[in-house]
C-alpha cells in the first residue's frame, strides 16, 4: 500500500487559508521523498471547488468531509473527523503536518495523544532522513529506521536549531509555522482523486455552540498576506512614528505595518503587528525596517523576504549583515523623503 503524506487544510467562511497551501508545498516534497503520496483533508459545509484547487497546489488526494456543523472550526467535531479518517485507514499516514494556527495548535495535540505518537511544534523545516537507535538500553527500538521525518525547530532563543525525531510510531506528526514553507504555484493540469467520507459527529461532540464570530476588520494586520512590509521598531523613538510608516506603506498596493518586538512591549503599537520569534514570520516581496537593529529574534521572522531595504542610523547595526539594501541615517528624514519620491512616481 502506498505510504501517504497527510495536511490537514485550514478554511474560513469557505475561503483556503494561505498555511493549507504552505503545506501542500512542504508536504509534496515529503512525499516525493518517500515515494509517498500526497493527501489532504478538508473539512467544511459545502466544499464547491476547494479540492480541485487543492489538487492545483499539489494533493494527490483529498479527503472531503461535509457537514453544516464543519461550517465554522470547532475542536470536538474536527478531531471526530479527523481520528475517524486516520483510523480508518488500513496503514496510518507516515506524517500528518498541520498549520502552527491557533486552530493548527489546538487541533493537532488532540490527534497526536488520541493515537499515542509524537508531535513537534512550531517547525520552520522539515525533511525525511535515516536514524538509527542504538541505545541498548531500549532493546525494542534497537535498530534503523530509513525515513524518519526530521521536524526541524529553533530552540534556546533561536540560538539552536533543533532537529526532533519521533520514529517509533506512524503517523509522524508536526505543526508548521506559517509564512515559512513556500507554496507551489496553481496548476490547473495536475490531477488528482476527491473521496467523500463519512462525518459520524456525536452529542457529545457539539456541546460548545458558536454563537457569533466577529472578523476583525480591514484596518487589521493583514502581515502574512501583504507584498511590502514597512516595519518599525524602538528607533522611532514614539509611537506617533507608526503614523510616518502608515503614510510609507500606503505608497504600496497590498502593504501593512510591521513591528519589533521592543516597539510592541513599549506600547506603540499592538501585538498582532510584532514580526520575529513570538510574532509573526513573513516574507514579503519588499520589507523595509526602519529603527529596528535587527536581533535574531527579529530576523528569524523576516530574514525569507525576497528583498530587504534598511534604515538604521547605526551603521554597525547587525540589519546591516543580512538586509539587501541599507540607508545609514535617520529616519526621520529618509522615510520623508521615500514617500515624497514615491508619491511622484506612484506604484
Ligand atoms: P533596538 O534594538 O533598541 O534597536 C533600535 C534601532 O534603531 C537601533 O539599531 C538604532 O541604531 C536605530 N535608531 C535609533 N534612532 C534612529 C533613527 N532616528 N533613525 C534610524 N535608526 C534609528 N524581537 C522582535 O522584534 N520580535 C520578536 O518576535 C522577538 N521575540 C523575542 C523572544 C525572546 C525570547 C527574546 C529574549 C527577545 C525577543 N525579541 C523579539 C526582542 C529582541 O531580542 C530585540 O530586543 C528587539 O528585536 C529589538 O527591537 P528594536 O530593533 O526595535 O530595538
Amino acid at each position: 500500500m502506498t505510504r501517504q503524506v497527510l495536511i490537514f487544510v485550514e478554511q474560513v467562511a469557505g475561503e483556503i487559508q494561505p498555511v493549507a497551501f504552505e503545506l501542500l508545498g512542504a508536504g509534496r516534497m515529503l512525499a516525493d521523498k518517500l515515494g509517498a503520496s500526497l493527501a489532504a483533508i478538508l473539512a467544511c459545509d459545502v466544499a464547491g471547488q476547494l479540492p480541485a484547487v487543492l489538487i492545483a497546489h499539489g494533493a494527490d488526494q483529498v479527503y472531503v468531509a461535509e457537514d453544516p456543523e464543519l461550517a465554522t472550526y470547532r475542536t470536538l467535531p474536527f478531531r471526530r473527523v479527523l481520528i475517524d479518517l486516520i483510523s480508518s485507514m488500513g496503514e496510518p499516514p507516515h506524517i500528518v503536518l498541520f498549520g502552527s494556527t491557533t486552530t493548527g495548535r489546538d487541533l493537532a495535540p488532540r490527534i497526536a495523544a488520541y493515537f499515542e505518537t509524537g508531535l513537534t511544534a512550531d517547525c520552520t523545516e522539515l525533511d525525511i532522513g535515516p536514524y538509527e537507535h542504538t541505545n541498548a538500553q531500549d532493546p525494542s527500538k534497537v535498530g534503523l529506521y530509513p525515513d524518519c521525518l526530521y521536524a526541524i525547530r529553533p530552540s534556546f532563543g533561536e540560538s539552536l536549531k533543533a532537529r526532533i525525531l519521533g520514529p517509533w510510531k506512524n503517523p509522524q506528526m508536526a505543526t508548521v509555522r506559517p509564512g515559512v514553507m513556500l507554496p507551489l504555484p496553481f496548476d490547473s493540469d495536475r490531477t488528482g482523486s476527491v473521496q467523500s467520507i463519512p462525518v459520524t459527529l456525536q452529542p457529545d461532540d457539539l456541546k460548545l455552540v458558536v454563537a457569533e464570530t466577529i472578523r476583525a476588520t480591514g484596518s487589521q494586520v493583514e502581515l502574512q498576506r501583504a507584498e511590502v512590509i514597512v516595519s518599525g521598531g524602538f528607533g522611532l523613538g514614539t509611537p506617533e512614528g507608526f503614523a510616518l510608516l502608515y503614510k510609507l506603506a500606503g505608497c504600496f498596493k497590498n502593504s501593512a505595518v510591521g513591528s519589533s518586538r521592543k516597539a510592541v512591549d513599549a506600547g506603540w503599537i499592538a501585538h498582532a503587528h510584532q514580526v520575529g520569534q513570538t510574532g509573526k514570520t513573513v516574507r514579503p516581496k519588499l520589507y523595509i525596517a526602519c529603527g529596528i537593529s535587527g536581533a535574531i529574534q527579529h530576523r528569524v521572522g523576516m530574514d525569507k523576504s525576497a528583498t530587504i531595504l534598511a534604515i538604521n542610523k547605526d551603521a554597525g547595526a547587525p540589519i546591516f549583515k543580512f538586509a539587501h539594501h541599507g540607508i545609514v541615517g535617520d529616519l526621520y528624514q529618509i522615510v520623508p523623503e521615500l514617500i515624497r519620491q514615491l508619491q511622484m512616481q506612484p506604484i
